[in-house]
């Protein structure tokens, strides 16, 4: 790890205080990033990220408490611009927005819930758009450009019944990054996704501490394992980095093999 890699760089990232969001947060400040992470109430795990970040800092031998934790629900565009002009206000310049929040839940397709189908896309779409509006409309006011970062899933590709509000989000997570990328490349604004299979995380509670429910999910992981958040994390770092100065509009599939259609390792159509 290049601990100066994103020296100085600034960052946002939401849902920051939990799983891949605190694991993104914890990785950029190990490279040097000054961050906020974004949570929506979560006030306890937000301290204890927050102190997590100045340990980081502190075992490096970096003598400062910049760090931040911002309460916003995505969902709302005010509470989101609330949160960057915070964000600005405290560093001076924002270099980095992960849109990370997401929530997930049954919604099948012949029965599902109005309002819970449109919680889920205002949270997992509505509230990453609005953080990239709010951040694209920063790195326009000053010079050196910036970088989004979405987390999407290998259900932006792959289908997943009976979570149809969630695989239609990240679909469309996907074609927002690839828009937004086209739309501001020539302003060395850079617009990407991490797409994750299946990582350790709360938002898998259902399976991930049972042992049976755990190898039902990872016999179909071509690499065996359900990655933890910490293994995600190096490929945000990278795409906020000028190391990433070529990149934009692509999603990044870290997911064990997943999207390789596992199926077809044994030949059986020919
Ligand atoms: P998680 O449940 O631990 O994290 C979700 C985060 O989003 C939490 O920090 C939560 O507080 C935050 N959040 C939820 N609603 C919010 C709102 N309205 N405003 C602000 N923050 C909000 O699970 P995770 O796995 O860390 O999920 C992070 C992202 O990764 C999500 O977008 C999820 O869809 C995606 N993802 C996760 C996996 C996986 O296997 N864990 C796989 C693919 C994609």
């Amino acid at each position: 790890m290049d601990r100066d890699r994103l020296h100085n760089r600034t960052a946002v990232v939401t849902g920051g205080s939990r799983g891949i969001g605190r694991a993104v947060a914890e990785r950029f400040v190990a490279e040097g990033a000054v961050v906020a992470i974004n949570h929506p109430g979560d006030e306890q795990a937000a301290e204890a990220t927050l102190a997590a970040l100045h340990a980081i800092d502190a075992a490096a031998g970096r003598n400062r408490r910049d760090h931040l934790a911002i309460k916003a629900d995505v969902a709302d565009e005010h509470a989101v611009a609330a949160m960057v002009r915070q964000a600005v206000g405290q560093w001076g310049r924002l270099d980095c927005m992960v849109c990370n929040a997401g929530i997930q839940s049954v919604t099948q397709g012949h029965d599902f819930d109005a309002a819970t189908f449109q919680r889920i896309l205002d949270v997992n779409l509505n509230g990453a758009a609005y953080c990239a509006r709010e951040a694209i409309a920063h790195f326009l006011t000053r010079e050196g450009g910036g970088s989004v970062i979405a987390t999407s899933s290998v259900h932006q590709l792959i289908p997943k019944p009976t979570y149809l509000a969630y695989a239609a989000s990240k679909g469309a997570l996907g074609q927002m990054v690839r828009t937004l990328a086209l739309e501001y490349a020539d302003r060395g604004i850079r617009v990407n996704a991490v797409a994750p299979g299946a990582v350790t995380t709360d938002i898998n509670a259902a399976w991930i501490d049972d042992p049976k429910a755990r190898a039902d999910v990872e016999r179909h992981i071509p690499m065996g394992f359900a990655a933890d958040a910490a293994q995600i994390a190096p490929l945000y770092a990278f795409l906020a980095s000028q190391e990433a100065v070529y990149v934009t509009g692509q999603t990044l599939y870290a997911c064990g093999g997943l999207t390789l259609y596992g199926e077809f390792k044994q030949n059986w159509s020919s």
